[in-house]
């Protein structure tokens, strides 16, 4: 099969724009999309490479849900409405159970979040999958890292913080679980993260600052705190866990929970006041997405950490994942 055989079979056939949206789609030397009027453009890339950011053993399905969820993210962090995406894609051979199955992933969660693919790139080479998502918000209402204020409260999403990194040291062999179920449980944590997008729009204009928590929850929230020019103080036992990971010793809890990354959860910040809290439970409510109240934005930079007693405990042990540091 050609490389446009292959483009037409497991990517033009499937997608599907409204010409309204997006006039030329696949096909041209560019694709032509419709701005709403009033609204702003958002754009982030993600790449992912082969025994880097996923195993060889991912099965191809939950590789292509994996491709698209972790941009997905990035558009949720900033209360985007997905709008677009390219796909650049070099492959080292034509597997076609790969491409099937890639593509089902993919377009599964492309529909769900009604995101269509615009165009993209394909060629031979290493296995390396390169996404690019547009998406699109009211004219000022991005949510960005810059925003967070002395005295906001800090939150995170989901139940699951850490359980990603968990599968990860299981494969590695570093750590073990008690049956083939709680394996498959974080597994999917790892394989299968679901991107917040209700949850990053329902938070436009009630989040102050917001970021999606790929590398690991300090370093990401540290990202905040160093736009905002802010610091702040953290509950370490008040991070949400799975009972999988509460299975653990809790020195692992701790470093899987705020280090360990793959998490794809939001972090955010609000006011503390009634009404704030009052709006955050209700974003949580009309998303369906439970939130969880970690800690709070300081003057004083730097992140300051305590157990459930206001214990200190040291924020340095915890460090998040970087491509280029040497340990
Ligand atoms: P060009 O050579 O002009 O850059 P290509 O021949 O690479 O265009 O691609 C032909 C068309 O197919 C373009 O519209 C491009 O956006 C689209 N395309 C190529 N690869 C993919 C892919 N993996 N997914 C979706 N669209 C793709
Ligand atoms: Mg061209």
């Amino acid at each position: 099969m050609g490389e446009f055989d292959l483009i037409q079979r497991y990517f033009k056939s499937q997608s599907h724009p409204s010409a309204d949206a997006v006039p030329v789609g696949i096909g041209d030397d560019c694709a032509v999309i419709n701005p709403t009027p009033g609204m702003q453009w958002l754009v982030s890339s993600d790449m992912l490479v082969e025994g880097r950011h996923f195993l060889s053993t991912v099965a191809p399905e939950r590789l292509g849900h994996k491709a698209l969820a972790v941009n997905l993210s990035d558009l949720a962090a900033c209360g985007a409405t997905p709008r677009a995406f390219t796909l650049a894609l070099s492959l080292p051979r034509v597997d076609e159970t790969f491409l099937s199955g890639f593509a089902r992933g993919l377009f599964a969660l492309a529909q769900a979040h009604d995101i269509a693919l615009v165009g993209g790139d394909t060629t031979a080479g290493p296995l390396n999958i390169c996404i690019t998502v547009m998406g699109e918000v009211p004219r000022g209402q991005a949510l960005l890292r810059s925003g967070a204020r002395v005295g906001d409260d800090v939150y995170v999403s989901g139940q699951t913080l850490g359980d990603a990194r968990l599968a990860l040291e299981v494969f590695r062999g570093q750590a073990s679980l008690a049956s083939a179920a709680e394996f498959e449980q974080v597994r999917r944590a790892m394989e299968c993260p679901q991107p917040r997008a209700q949850l990053g729009l329902a938070l436009r204009g009630v989040a102050h600052s917001a970021i999606d928590v790929s590398d690991g929850l300090l370093g990401d929230l540290g990202h905040i705190l160093k736009a905002s020019g802010v610091g702040a103080r953290l509950d370490v036992d008040a991070l949400p866990r799975s009972a999988v990971l509460a299975g653990q010793d809790l020195a692992l809890q701790r470093e899987y929970g705020l280090a360990g990354g793959d998490d794809y959860e939001l972090v955010f910040t609000a006011p503390s006041d009634a009404a704030g809290r009052a709006a955050v439970a209700a974003a949580a409510a009309a998303s369906g997405t439970p939130v969880q109240r970690i800690g709070a934005i300081e003057a004083e930079p730097g992140l300051r950490l305590h157990d459930a007693a206001g214990l200190a405990l040291s924020a340095a042990a915890f460090s998040s994942f970087d491509h280029f540091k040497t340990p």
